[in-house]
């Protein structure tokens, strides 16, 4: 009898982001000229400020009285705070007892599902495919909720009768679009109503704009069943260094129970902390100054991205997104699969994107194009794309 997690059988053969970007290497080794817009990674460097605070406290560890051992279990007191207080100008009110920092969104969204057993996990389709793999892994039901375009790639609520856990992720990775406090208070209460928890992937909180909430926390009674995760790589470029953070409020309960504790039991046993350069980057980024740098940054990637959508529009190509998120999700030409659509792409005009279908069967029929570039390439993507809508 085999002793291997049965979840494990039953995920697509290859991580979605893996394989894109293997089969982009392998075209750019071939020869080709390829500008690479299946990303979620950074096209620029990090704020001078950030840099600068973690430069600082890594010289410290070579002091004699300020060096530094294993981290707080939870985070450095300084960076929860810091994290706490960002929720204010947002209209929420977090302790930094409740926040807890980590080293990435991926891995805080893996061990969260520790918590539970083997309940139902409602995850849109499409969404960030991390959700339904780790899901599945860890045992759990995952029930697919469909989005698509009567519903503006953000579907409301379906009934949930049982305590179960829900996925939520806004702005959306992949489509792009983003809930507003209205649609969410619709979520919450489904949640409440049946004792379940959302799991908020406010990863995009950072390119949120108009009425799209920033936090789930501006939705009254949020705090009795949601935790939010968020993380500095999509914000402060942190993609390379790795920080990130959840807020579990106190009051937060599954079946009864209270989940805090049970986090910081698993956190004790599964994980040793963020390093000291990396928090004090982190609090720097939430500095003035430093949110100052990395919202200029942002400011490109969501210029790129807007420039991609006008494009689109402006040739008739009906798509989402692109305004508060660096995403566009693009519906496929002439009736064509997402994934012919982007070897089409890759082979006629060298611009790569991602399958919709790589996102869920709800994808299918539709390519993620990405502003997470410099100016420059989306312009020549723009002019290279032009060639063929
Ligand atoms: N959440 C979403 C929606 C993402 O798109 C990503 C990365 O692309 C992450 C979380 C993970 O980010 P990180 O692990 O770099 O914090």
């Amino acid at each position: 009898m085999s002793s291997l997690n049965e979840g494990l059988r039953l995920l697509p053969t290859g991580y979605l982001f893996s394989e894109v970007r293997s089969r982009v290497r392998r075209r750019v080794q071939e020869g080709a000229d390829v500008i690479d817009l299946t990303v979620g990674d950074i096209a620029y460097p990090l704020p001078e400020y950030v840099v600068g605070a973690m430069s600082s406290a890594v010289l410290e560890m070579c002091d004699n009285v300020r060096f530094r051992g294993y981290p707080p279990d939870f985070g450095y007191y300084f960076l929860r705070q810091a994290i706490a207080k960002r929720y204010a100008p947002l209209g929420a009110s977090i302790s930094e007892d409740d926040v807890y920092v980590g080293c990435g969104g991926k891995s805080d969204a893996y061990a969260l599902l520790d918590l539970f057993g083997e309940v139902n996990a409602y995850v849109v389709d499409p969404s960030y495919p991390v959700y339904a793999d780790a899901s599945t892994i860890k045992g759990l039901n995952v029930i697919r909720v469909e989005a698509g375009e009567e519903n503006g790639f953000l579907p409301p609520p379906p009934p949930i009768d049982a305590p179960s856990v829900i996925w939520l992720c806004s702005p959306s990775n992949p489509t792009g679009e983003a809930y507003g406090s209205a649609q969410l208070k619709e979520w919450v209460d489904v949640a409440r109503g049946s004792g379940s928890v959302i799991l908020f992937d406010a990863a995009y909180s950072a390119f949120a704009e108009g009425d799209s909430a920033g936090t789930i926390y501006c939705v009254e009674g949020a705090e009795e069943c949601a935790v939010e995760l968020n993380s500095f790589s999509k914000s402060a470029g942190f993609t390379g260094v790795r920080c990130s953070w959840v807020v579990m409020p106190a009051s937060l309960r599954f079946g009864g129970e209270r989940l805090s504790p049970c986090y910081r039991r698993l956190l004790t046993t599964s994980f040793n902390g963020v390093p000291y350069f990396v928090q004090r980057g982190a609090e720097a980024a939430l500095s003035t100054q430093g949110a100052e740098e990395y919202l200029r940054v942002i400011r490109i990637y969501k210029d790129n991205a807007r420039r991609l959508k006008y494009f689109f529009e402006g040739r008739g190509v009906r798509c989402f997104g692109g305004i508060s998120a660096p995403y566009v999700w693009v519906k496929c030409p002439l009736g064509l699969s997402s994934s012919a659509t982007v070897e089409m792409l890759l082979d006629e005009v060298g611009v790569a994107c991602t399958p919709g279908a790589g996102f869920g069967r709800c994808g299918e029929g539709y390519f993620r194009i990405s502003g997470f570039c410099t100016e420059q390439a989306a312009r020549e993507a723009i002019d290279r794309l032009g060639r063929i809508f």
